[in-house]
């Protein structure tokens, strides 16, 4: 099965209504262990992005993901700005001139956005992120894409994002607002691993 851009428009705007739904819930996350701007950064970024994906077809897959991550860059504060932002970019860059993608595009996408994530914020797995969240999620596709089809090898991969997600709360934050806490940020999800899961989730409903 190959993903469409008018799929990836859909998954774009399904996230912006995913958002909505979970504004609270990420404001409630952020709240505790950080300053409690995610959501509502998360639910503004998004809203525009929908707002200018539903002006006009775009046909370019890569130019899709870049619009996409260039409202987050410009657009919204906080660290999620140019993480998300410059990770949307770096896919989308990589996918220019694609009208659809196969399974191995779409690994290569969320390969993509990790690396850039990774590499403009520093963070590890461990570190109390949403690449605790991306990682292990990326390690699975990469590897179930081989020998499944895309919606299986995204369901199998997204049960590793939701133990990495799942694997924050125990965690001691190494890294953004949340590291000043030390000891304290114990016993708390991570804000940005619990956005990263939800919007994995939303590409798993659109492909199941
Ligand atoms: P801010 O911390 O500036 O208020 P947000 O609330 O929008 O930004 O986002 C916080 C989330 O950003 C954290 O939960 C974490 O997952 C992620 N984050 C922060 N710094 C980094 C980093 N250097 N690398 C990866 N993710 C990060
Ligand atoms: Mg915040």
């Amino acid at each position: 099965m190959d993903i469409s851009a008018n799929d990836i428009r859909q998954v774009m705007i399904d996230i912006s209504k995913m958002l909505e739904n979970n504004l609270d819930y990420l404001t409630e996350l952020d709240a505790k262990i950080g300053d409690g701007d995610h959501g509502i950064n998360m639910t503004n970024g998004f809203r525009k992005i929908r707002e200018k994906l539903e002006q006009g077809k775009i046909d370019d897959i890569g130019e899709i993901l870049i619009t996409t991550g260039k409202v987050l860059l410009n657009e919204i504060g906080g660290a999620m700005g140019p993480l998300y932002g410059g990770g949307f970019v770096k896919a989308g860059t990589v996918l220019k001139g694609k009208t659809s993608m196969d399974k191995h595009d779409i690994a290569t996408m969320f390969s993509e956005f990790l690396g850039s994530v990774k590499s403009l914020g520093g963070a590890k797995v461990g570190d109390k992120t949403m690449v605790d969240t991306l990682e292990p999620f990326v390690i699975s596709l990469k590897d179930q894409v081989e020998s499944k089809e895309l919606a299986e090898a995204f369901q199998v991969a997204l049960i590793e994002a939701k133990k990495g997600m799942e694997s924050t709360k125990d965690m001691v934050s190494h890294i953004g607002r949340s590291s000043r806490l030390l000891e304290r940020s114990k016993g708390h999800l991570d804000v940005g691993s619990v956005s990263s899961y939800l919007i994995l989730e939303t590409f798993a409903k659109h492909l199941a």
